[in-house]
Order: C-alpha cells, then structure tokens, then sequence
C-alpha cells in the first residue's frame, strides 16, 4: 500500500517532490491556501487552508501517514496538541522549534559551538543605538519570524536608517554585524530515521537585493572548508535528531572562515540543482528520509551545474513562453516552471539548471550571462 504523505505548505518546493512521489509510490495530500499554488495540480488531495490552520492540519492528519512541512512558518505550539494524540511529524516539532525564530536560532547555533556572526535581539522601545555602535556598522536586522527571500533583511550602515526599518515593521528583530562576505556558500544535508546522513555537493550561491539569482554546484573552495561545513551539518543534524532533509545557508569571509547564516529546515531553492545532477533529486531524499526509506547517492553525475532563478521583474499574467523557448535551446538545459498564474518582482517563477561537462569558471560565467541575457528584459 502507498505511503500518504501530507504536506503543509503548497508552493514550488512540495510541486517539486512530485516526480519523486510517482517513483516511490508516495501519494501528496497538500495543505494550502489557494487552489493556484503550484502543489494544487500534482497532489492526490488538497485541503484549502493557510498553513498555521491547525485545526485544517488535523483534517490533514486524518488523511495522512505522516506530515512533514514545505515552508517553515508553522504555528508550533498549536501542532504539539496533535502531536501529543501520535501525529507523525517529521521533522518533528522539537527538531524544528529552535529553528523558526531567527534569534533563538543563532542561539541554538552558538550553544552547539558552531560559527555564527556577532548578534543580538531587540524589542522595538528598547534603545539600541550604543549596541549597535558596540558591534559596528553596517548592521543587519532581521524580522525574527516569516522572513523569505530578503523579505525582512534591512542592511543598516547608518544609525539614522534605524528609525525608519524599525518604525515601519511591527516585529521583533535580530540585529547583527555586517559580514563582508567573499562568497556565500549553502549545502543541503539529509537525516534519515535511522540516523543516516548524506550531504549534497556544497554550492555557491549569488543574491542580488537579498534574492538567491545563481547555484554554482560545486563551488569553489578548499578541501578543508568543504570538510568543515560537512561537520557543521552532522553536528546540526544530530544534535537536532532532524528527519528530512535541511539546508544550511554559510559565509565564507576573506579571511577563510565560515559563518552559518541561516538554516532553513527543509529543501532549498540551492539544492534545486540537484534534480538533474544528482541521482537523487533533494526532494526524492526528502520523501526517502520521512517516509522511512533508505537515503540515495548524492555526488554530481557531470562536472559542474549552474542553476538559475527566473524571477519576476514586473506585475503580470504573461507566461513568458517566447524566454522560455529561448532558453530551452541551451544544451543540456532543463527549465521548470512552477505555473503560477501572476509575476511580480523578484517573485520565483522557474528555474533552469544546465549540466557542464566541464568545471571551468569563465564558461559558468558565460552561461549565467547567457540566461540572464534571455530572461531580463
Ligand atoms: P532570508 O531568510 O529572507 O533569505 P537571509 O537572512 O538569508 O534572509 O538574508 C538574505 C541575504 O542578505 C543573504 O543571502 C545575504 O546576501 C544578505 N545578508 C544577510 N545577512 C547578512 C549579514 N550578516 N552580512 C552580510 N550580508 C547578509
């Protein structure tokens, strides 16, 4: 008999997990907002709800075998009564709870020993100008929770822009030290029930305006640097007996050395990569790790991969199939696209990963130019 799988959260990522679900003979029950998320066409079942209803993931559960998550903003303390009547969560909710609020999560990151950039929290009345004159501008504030894509980072280099970032957002913030970072770096990490870990090349990951726009997979640094994220990851993994798979968001300064940024506990938009140059897609480890399935191989199946964002750059229905033609004619492409119904600015609405067969930095140069040539107008 198929495993029912439920899903809270609808967007690309759960859309993702669909090929996967086909070959492992896992059925998708989907917990989601809106008919026009992605998820909707690909799951076996749909219950139409915002993702912190609790009471609709309990309608959930019924349906399902376990429950995992898509996207990390969850109401915790109102899923721990389901838990508590043998809900199977995976992760389960004290693997995620130190991780949904910014703050605490640096906190949890520092009480493990791993490297993390000089923080601390504030409350909006609390007088913050000698910290932050303390830790040296420019600063970084970042709402504590419901943060994605940039959304909720303000890069702060002069104490007079406090006021303003702080009085037009009604949360409560991490601040912490500007990293003039070399190159930012992400590795997805999978955990299965047995306590398995695989990892996933580690990648180089671009923003621009706090949006991920490139994935270099691998990225170029040295076999000590590799060695140390792969340790940051099992010792997370561990520590949090995390089941599933979990992606960790890292600085590199110029100095050498690594700083965590952020993880974010479930698949990322820097493992996308992974569908066409892995044998095992991070969204088929995902369903492997929570359905008690044995993990798969992760190394790179082609030298080198380059995946790129196509993200939003006006407000429109347009479906873009004239750029998506264009980019189709790029050898060894693959482009997804998530079919959603309207583009805004710097919105996720596909990507595409082109395989290499070669690791060589001025032709992935060219290719990203290449796509962002055909993609932005
Ligand atoms: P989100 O959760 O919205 O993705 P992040 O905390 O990952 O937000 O920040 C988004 C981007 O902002 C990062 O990828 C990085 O480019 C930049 N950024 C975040 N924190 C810092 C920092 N402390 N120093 C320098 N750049 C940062």
């Amino acid at each position: 008999m198929s495993i029912k799988l439920g899903i809270i959260g609808g967007g690309q990522l759960a859309w993702m997990m669909s090929d996967a679900a086909k070959k492992l003979g896992v059925e998708l029950i989907i917990q989601t907002p809106s008919q026009n998320d992605p998820a909707v066409s690909i799951a076996k079942d749909v219950i139409l709800s915002v993702v912190n209803d609790h009471y609709a993931t309990e309608v959930l559960a019924k349906k399902c075998d376990v429950i995992t998550f898509e996207n990390e903003f969850v109401n915790l303390p109102a899923l721990s009564l389901l838990e508590k009547q043998n809900v199977c969560f995976r992760p389960s909710l004290s693997a995620l709870s130190p991780l949904l609020d910014k703050y605490e999560q640096r906190c949890y990151l520092q009480s493990l020993g791993l490297p993390v950039p000089n923080f601390f929290d504030f409350i909006e009345q609390e007088n913050i100008a000698d910290k932050i004159t303390q830790l040296g501008l420019p600063v970084v504030i970042k709402t504590r929770r419901h943060g994605y894509d940039g959304q909720g980072t303000f890069i702060i280099s002069e104490l007079a822009q406090l006021a303003s970032t702080i009085n037009h957002n009604q949360s409560r913030f991490l601040v912490e030290k500007f990293v003039p970072f070399t190159k930012e770096l992400a590795i997805i990490a999978a955990r299965s029930v047995t306590g398995e870990i695989v990892t996933y090349p580690v990648v180089e990951t671009r923003q621009k305006d706090q949006v991920c726009r490139t994935v270099i997979a691998p990225a170029d640094i040295s076999k000590t640097q590799n060695e140390e994220i792969v340790a940051i990851a099992h010792k997370l993994l561990n520590s949090l007996q995390f089941i599933g798979v979990l992606g960790i968001e890292l600085f590199l300064t110029n100095d050498g050395k690594i700083l965590i940024n952020e993880i974010a506990p479930r698949t990322h938009n820097s493992g996308h990569f992974s569908i066409e140059a892995c044998a095992t897609s991070q969204f088929e480890q995902h369903l492997r790790t929570v359905c008690g399935l044995e993990l798969g191989k992760t190394e790179l199946n082609c030298a080198s991969a380059v995946m790129v964002n196509l993200l939003g750059y006006e407000t429109s229905f347009d479906s873009y199939q004239k750029q998506r033609q264009e980019l189709a004619k790029i050898p060894q492409s693959t482009i997804h696209w998530y079919g959603k119904t309207e583009s805004r600015p710097s919105r996720k609405l596909g990507h595409i990963t082109v395989l290499l067969s070669e690791n060589n930095q001025q032709q992935i140069e060219g290719i990203i130019q290449q796509i962002e040539s055909i993609w932005y107008p």
